[in-house]
């Protein structure tokens, strides 16, 4: 398939394994757009927070979903800054419990065809990195090139833990690694589009890799896919 703006190219994976810093990197390298749909649906699981919707109430999730005004805007960093009814939630969507929570939510059928529809039309002219857990198998299941990150839910958790210390905040080993685990499992049990590989998916274990390494042999895929 030949799209105005170039490839799409998918990078799925679990919790943690660097998908977005590779995804971001590998975009501005190539001069394409980068987003993480994670963030769609951890703002969902914020207005159902914000409105105190029940995550398990599948009508009202889905109503919360239908209602949100998604706008993106194309940063010097290749990211797509989202805004949701106006409003750049940036950090708060970060804690643990929205992560949660959007894994909760993500549960539901209806509200993912929602979102689903935002990210193709973000994608259909490609020159784009999506970031997620579908994105190969459903999202764009004619994605170009598609990529399967996978690392140790132990060393996913070292890792978060070396973030958080880095920027001074305080971070319980035991308890991060319980929390991806616990999405982990979720995510990829889910009857709507579970967290799975693409059968055409170049699958990278980056347990043992550094992030250059991983950016590396992800643009080495693309560029088999270019050439
Ligand atoms: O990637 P991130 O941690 O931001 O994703 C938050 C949650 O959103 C995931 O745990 C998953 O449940 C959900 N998600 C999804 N499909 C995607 C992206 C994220 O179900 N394409």
């Amino acid at each position: 398939m030949t799209r105005s703006q170039g490839l799409v190219i998918a990078i799925d994976g679990t919790a943690g394994t660097g998908k977005s810093t590779v995804g971001r990197a590998a975009a501005e390298h190539l001069g394409y757009g980068f987003l993480s749909t994670g963030g769609l649906y951890r703002a969902l699981a914020y207005k159902v927070f914000a409105t105190k919707v029940d995550p398990s109430d599948a009508q009202a999730v889905l109503h919360t979903a239908k209602n949100m005004q998604f706008r993106f805007e194309r940063q010097p960093d290749a990211t797509l800054k989202m805004f949701v009814d106006g409003e750049y939630l940036g950090s708060k969507l970060h804690l643990d419990e929205v992560a949660q929570t959007a894994s909760k939510v993500s549960t539901n059928a209806a509200a993912r065809a929602v979102l689903t529809e935002k990210m193709r039309e973000l994608g259909r002219d490609g020159g784009i990195i999506m970031e997620g857990r579908d994105i190969g198998t459903v999202v764009f299941p004619d994605a170009e090139v598609k990529i399967y990150l996978d690392a140790s839910a132990e060393e996913r958790a070292n890792r978060r833990v070396k973030q958080l210390v880095a920027k001074g905040n305080q971070a319980d080993y035991e308890q991060i690694l319980a929390s991806i685990k616990e999405r982990d499992l979720r995510d990829s049990t889910r009857a709507a589009s579970p967290l799975k590989p693409a059968e055409d998916a170049i699958k990278i274990d980056t347990s043992a890799l550094t992030l250059p390494q991983v950016i590396e042999a992800v643009l080495k895929e693309i560029n088999k896919y270019a050439s």
